[in-house]
């Protein structure tokens, strides 16, 4: 990765005043060398399958050591976080490598993250809170500690990681068992005030009988796009399973019978595509994203989707902006999360020497 830091500025061989370079946020003002092995970083991240991850990353974005432990269920944010910890400081007794040596440490989680101020407002399946998660967990490891929602984390991952070039302004868009999206601008992950966008909760059922939605609404285009939200449809979701290998197991049965040509499934998943792609009009109309990024956790979803869909898109959106913009769907690698996770620390790393 230390060619694409170099690439994209974050790391320069000579004070950055290059004719026309960008001196934007997160950019370094002075030399920086590179001690790949000198320090390391921790990019953990908790999976939908309910484990906790913790990758041990050099500086120059390179897999060191991983390691992964199961969580269990809680009734609070706080709770979480207690276990979270624990396990953190259990994978670092177990690791290779001395404490001293972590430079910061960087967390995914889902939800409503709060990156710039540390908090975790929301985690679905939990009660809200404001839990300052960054500053207790950097209080008792001793390290700079900083929190990202799980959506960011996807976006950096594919910025920082991309096989080939990214262009600066992107929209992430995630069909998994919820939906969510991220925005780049500019080479920068796009900031809200509290660092919170909920893409998943845009509504697109006004109807008496539009869907409830787990955050307390109505009409949410996850209640009718996610795979959760295909799964209760078809009646096969059950919100008490905390067997989500089980699920997708489930959800690609569903995908089968639609593929097999069973029509009364084709329509929930035409439905699900019409759905996302009122909510994408009406984020491409708002936001003029240039180039969106549709990733799907199961490969094959995107086409069932289609043709609904771009249907759906072709009607909602303003010609003028839509056809200025490109589209691209694609399944994310396995590793997104510790990619994701190591370059946000990487950026807090290199922005602040
Ligand atoms: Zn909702």
């Amino acid at each position: 990765m230390s060619a694409d830091l170099l690439a994209k500025g974050l790391v320069c061989e000579t004070p950055d005043d290059r004719p026309g370079r960008s001196r934007g946020r997160g950019r370094p003002r002075v030399l920086l060398e590179i001690q790949a092995d000198g320090a390391l970083i921790i990019a953990a991240s908790l999976t939908w399958q309910g484990a906790f991850e913790a990758t041990f990353v050099n500086l120059a974005g390179e897999f060191l050591y991983g390691s992964s432990k199961p969580v269990a269920v809680h009734d609070t944010i706080d709770s979480l976080i207690l276990e979270l910890m624990s396990i953190l400081e259990t994978i670092i007794g177990d690791s290779p490598f001395d404490a001293h040596q972590i430079a910061r440490i960087a967390i995914a989680l889902p939800g409503a993250v709060d990156s710039r101020n540390g908090l975790v407002r929301w985690i679905p399946t939990l009660p809200r809170g404001n839990s300052p998660v960054a500053a207790i967990i950097q209080q008792r490891l001793n390290v700079p500690v900083t929190i990202e929602s799980d959506l960011e984390a996807l976006a950096r991952a594919r910025y920082w990681f991309s096989d080939g070039p990214m262009p600066p302004s992107f929209m992430l868009l995630h069909i998994g068992f919820g939906v969510g999206a991220a925005h780049y601008v500019n080479d920068a992950p796009r900031m809200t005030t509290s660092g919170i966008s909920e893409f998943g909760h845009v509504k697109t059922d006004f109807g008496a009988d539009a869907r409830a939605c787990f955050c307390g609404g109505k009409g949410c285009v996850t209640a009718y796009s996610s795979m959760s939200g295909i799964l209760e449809k078809v009646g096969r979701w059950d919100p008490r399973s905390e067997n989500m290998e089980q699920l997708s197991a489930t959800f690609q049965r569903v995908m089968r019978m639609a593929s097999e040509g069973d029509s009364a499934t084709i329509e929930i998943f035409q439905e699900a595509g019409r759905h996302l792609g009122v909510a994408l009009a009406n984020q491409i109309n708002a936001n003029d994203p240039g180039h969106v990024i549709i990733q799907t956790s199961v490969q094959g979803l995107a086409a069932l989707l289609e043709p609904s869909f771009h249907r759906a898109l072709e009607i909602n959106a303003v010609p003028v902006v839509l056809e200025r913009t490109s589209f691209q769907s694609e399944v994310p690698p396995d590793d997104w999360r510790w990619k994701g996770a190591a370059a946000l620390a990487l950026e807090q790393i290199y922005s602040r020497e």
